[in-house]
């Protein structure tokens, strides 16, 4: 019996960290993933993307979120026989990166940064990056999270770069980039415009002037004794007043309280004015309204020809008095009236959010900021009629926190808008987790596409590959190839940043002119939705690989990315190989602090991930992520709630590995063709048995459905089962070295560790070391090198269960 080989000893008290730290030195020394990736290389694909994480700042611990999930299904897949590549990727470039190097250098916009220099600015914007994706690399690898970092995609690589200008090269020449002036979201401190989809991410609630002002009527039959009522929120757009707009098919009242009169829209005149008025019986409707006559409330900038009832069929009678006032420089709907009437365009805010200086009374004044002033005028001289404040949703910088104003500006588009047919489409085609999103906060989303607001004006991105000669030609460029081409020059080596890439002059193909790049540099996030071609450098570079691996069958990252990732990834798929880039696509819930409340700076209550592992264990953070609660549900994280699900699965699992390694050391005893069969064991060990088979079964068809939260609920089931009946019951047999009890225990133990394997990869590895290679000849080195457990349906018996 000396030669029978043993368990390793397991102590009874188990310390995660420590043991975590092990398994990553296990990991490493003896290469695991690289073997596990080599060991299915040949099989069927499983696509996963990467999302890339934004490296702009240190991670948090709601990072360590989407990274269970993206290292769960990937490790299970690959158990089932799949190779599931996983190439990891940085998201380099963009605001977040300019506004932290911004605030590293105490920067306060963008005048400080040309007069600090464009190369040296992007120098800093190039290593803040490095130094935090090393920050990611720690949190990444000390989570078990297997994925690529010695092959990642970096946006702000040349092939990453000519690989995003070749897809906006294709889109240019279908006719759908093109620039445009329009009234778009404007961030005045970072000075650029936002698209659609990064206003979606920052309304704040604000509480705004709400006023009613009286604009006296001129011309028409009311001219000289009454006043039209017209309501707004944002009172500094009154300076560039240019039209009121009614509704054609309204009928409009004059009201009175026997002192004056107001011109409001029938159904809105109780809301609108309150007690102790009266309607004189004198209505009209918008469409003989047209072109009354009316004094501004502000004559602090020129207008020409302006100030008259314009009509417009958005005007509704849902809330203030049916008279919409227009300035056209700050709203789009404005803007299309003032383009069908004729209407000047006069835009008083320069771009940094300030009145010009010779505004009278708010010259150099911020946007916001002038409200007061600008209501307590109108109040001075008689024309506001009722000042209320008023709570409402108001975009803000989806970085900075800036309010933004609409802005009329002229901006790069992609023409989304002609693909809606197209998105929506492939949204069918789609499987989301939870399902609900589909039709509900993603399809809604689709279903109001706007165009593609794609230019910033800024510095740090990919550069927006469009150059213009003196003729307005203009000439898309995809690839650095095509770019030396046309320049008649060797561009080897260029970085192709701003301000190299500015410095490189082209022979217009249409008239032989001098063409000189645009200024702008393209949204992050388009480099973000490139990935699934950019991150292999395609077509340029890897044509194989890119093709192998479109679409991807899984995605997954915090349900926030609906308006970003999720979108920028089909909308590009779907511009440039008119179908979508993934099929699958799992959104998490939030990670909330332990308060309830969002995790912020502000609040003081974020979790450093790397101390939450370091005190807890990543396993038992795993464990919570995937199983503490549903995954698409908000959730609260802390050492508390962590430390609870520890002690109620990963500690029950690890007493009984330790309980079963301590008899069968004892009794020299390990598996073989000795044991008896189950057949012949007792009905306890058939039952045992029996639950284990049907569990393998439905914690498959529970990963294989996404749902980490079932698969978790029934392995913490089965895991008290086994520990608080069927140990306790089979105490004495193991004791006394029963080979039957003890094999059955061993079974249970080496298949439960392969289930548990892709959600808690470090305990589950020190068990196999310690209770299933020690003692299996054949056992694969790792169990993350082991295939995912078979039911065995003959050991299933359903008239045992549920005894
Ligand atoms: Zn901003
Ligand atoms: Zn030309």
């Amino acid at each position: 019996m000396t030669d029978t080989p043993l368990y390793n000893e397991v102590p009874a008290q188990v310390d995660l960290p420590a043991l975590e730290h092990e398994v990553l030195a296990l990991w490493r020394d003896s290469k695991i993933f690289a073997k596990s990736m080599a060991q299915t290389e040949g099989r069927p694909e499983w696509v996963f993307y990467e999302g890339p994480p934004t490296a702009n700042g240190m991670p948090g611990a709601h990072h360590i979120e989407a990274r269970v999930f993206k290292d769960v299904f990937p490790r299970y897949k690959t158990m089932k026989g799949f190779h599931v590549g996983r190439k990891a990727g940085w998201d380099c470039h963009g605001l977040p990166v300019e506004l932290a190097v911004e605030k590293e250098l105490g920067f306060r916009g963008k005048p400080d940064i040309e007069a600090y220099g464009v190369a040296e600015f992007n120098a800093k914007c190039r290593a803040s990056v490095q130094r935090h994706v090393d920050a990611f690399t720690k949190l990444t690898e000390r989570m078990g999270y297997w994925v690529d970092l010695s092959d990642a995609y970096w946006t702000m690589d040349p092939a990453y770069i000519e690989s995003v200008w070749w897809s906006l090269k294709k889109i240019f020449d279908d006719g759908r980039l093109s620039q445009d002036h329009r009234v778009a979201p404007w961030c005045p401190r970072c000075g650029t415009g936002l698209s659609d989809h990064e206003l979606a991410q920052g309304y704040e609630t604000v509480v705004d002037p709400s006023v009613y002002v009286r604009f006296p009527l001129t011309s028409g039959p009311l001219a000289g004794n009454t006043a039209l009522l017209v309501w707004t929120t944002t009172p500094w757009t009154l300076v560039s007043n240019t039209a009121v707009a009614a509704h054609p098919d309204v009928a409009y009242v004059v009201a009175t309280d026997g002192t004056e009169r107001l011109v409001v829209a029938e159904p809105l005149v109780a809301s609108a004015l309150g007690e102790g008025w009266t309607t004189t019986g004198e209505r009209f409707t918008g469409r003989e309204m047209l072109r009354w006559a009316y004094r501004r409330p502000f004559e602090l900038v020129d207008i020409p020809d302006a100030h008259f009832v314009v009509n417009a069929d958005y005007v509704t009678v849902e809330d203030g008095t049916g008279l919409v006032h227009q300035s056209p420089a700050f709203g789009a709907e404005d803007m299309q009236v003032a383009r069908e009437y004729g209407l000047p365009v006069v835009n008083p805010v320069r771009p940094d959010g300030t009145f010009a200086p010779e505004v009278g009374l708010v010259g150099g004044v911020f946007f916001k900021t002038a409200d007061e002033a600008l209501t307590a005028d109108l109040d001075a001289r008689g024309l506001l009629f009722r000042h209320l404040a008023y709570e409402h949703s108001y975009p803000h910088c989806w970085r900075c926190h800036t309010p933004l104003l609409y802005y009329a500006q002229p901006s790069w588009y992609i023409r989304t808008t002609q693909v809606k047919d197209e998105l929506l489409r492939e949204n069918e085609r789609t499987t989301w987790y939870p399902e609900t999103v589909k039709h509900g906060r993603y399809g809604d989303w689709l279903n109001n596409n706007i165009d593609w607001a794609l230019s910033r004006t800024r510095y740090w991105g990919t550069p927006l590959p469009i150059w213009r000669c003196g003729e307005e030609h203009l000439t898309c460029v995809g690839s650095l190839a095509e770019l030396a081409e046309l320049a008649g020059r060797d561009l080897t080596g260029l970085d192709p940043h701003r301000p190299y890439i500015d410095e490189v002059t082209l022979t217009c193909p249409q008239c032989g002119g001098e063409a000189h790049r645009v200024p702008e540099v393209i949204d992050a996030w388009y480099d973000s939705g490139s990935m699934p071609f950019a991150q292999w450098g395609y077509p340029h570079r890897n044509v194989e690989q890119f093709e192998s691996t479109y679409p991807a069958q899984f995605i997954c990252e915090a349900i926030d990315q609906t308006r970003g990732w999720f979108y920028t990834l089909m909308a590009i798929g779907t511009l440039v190989f008119d179908r979508s880039s993934y099929e699958t696509v799992v959104c998490l819930g939030h990670i909330l602090a332990e308060d309830g409340r969002k995790m912020s700076k502000h609040l003081g209550n974020i979790l450093d991930p790397i101390e939450l592992m370091e005190a807890n264990g990543a396993d038992a953070v795993r464990w919570f992520m995937a199983a503490g609660g549903s995954p698409w549900a908000a959730r609260r994280v802390g050492h508390g709630t962590i430390q609870e699900v520890v002690r109620k699965t990963l500690l029950t699992y690890w007493n009984t590995v330790s309980f079963q390694a301590l008899y069968a050391r004892l009794a020299n005893w390990s598996p073989s063709a000795a044991d008896p069969k189950p057949a012949d064991r007792t009905l306890l060990d058939r039952w045992l048995l029996s639950e284990l088979n049907t569990l393998v079964r439905e914690v498959d068809a529970a990963l294989d459905g996404f749902d980490t939260q079932r698969a978790g609920r029934l392995l913490a089931a089965f895991v008290d089962d086994l520990s608080n009946w069927y140990v306790r019951r089979s105490r004495r047999r193991c004791w006394q070295g029963d080979p039957a009890a003890l094999a059955t225990l061993h079974t249970a133990i080496e298949t439960v560790t392969r289930l548990l394997a892709p959600i808690v990869p470090f305990v589950t590895e020190r068990v196999w070391q310690d209770l299933v290679r020690p003692v299996t000849p054949d056992a694969p080195e790792s169990v993350h090198l082991a295939a995912f457990p078979e039911p065995d349906e003959a050991l299933v018996d359903p008239r045992l269960s549920g005894r």
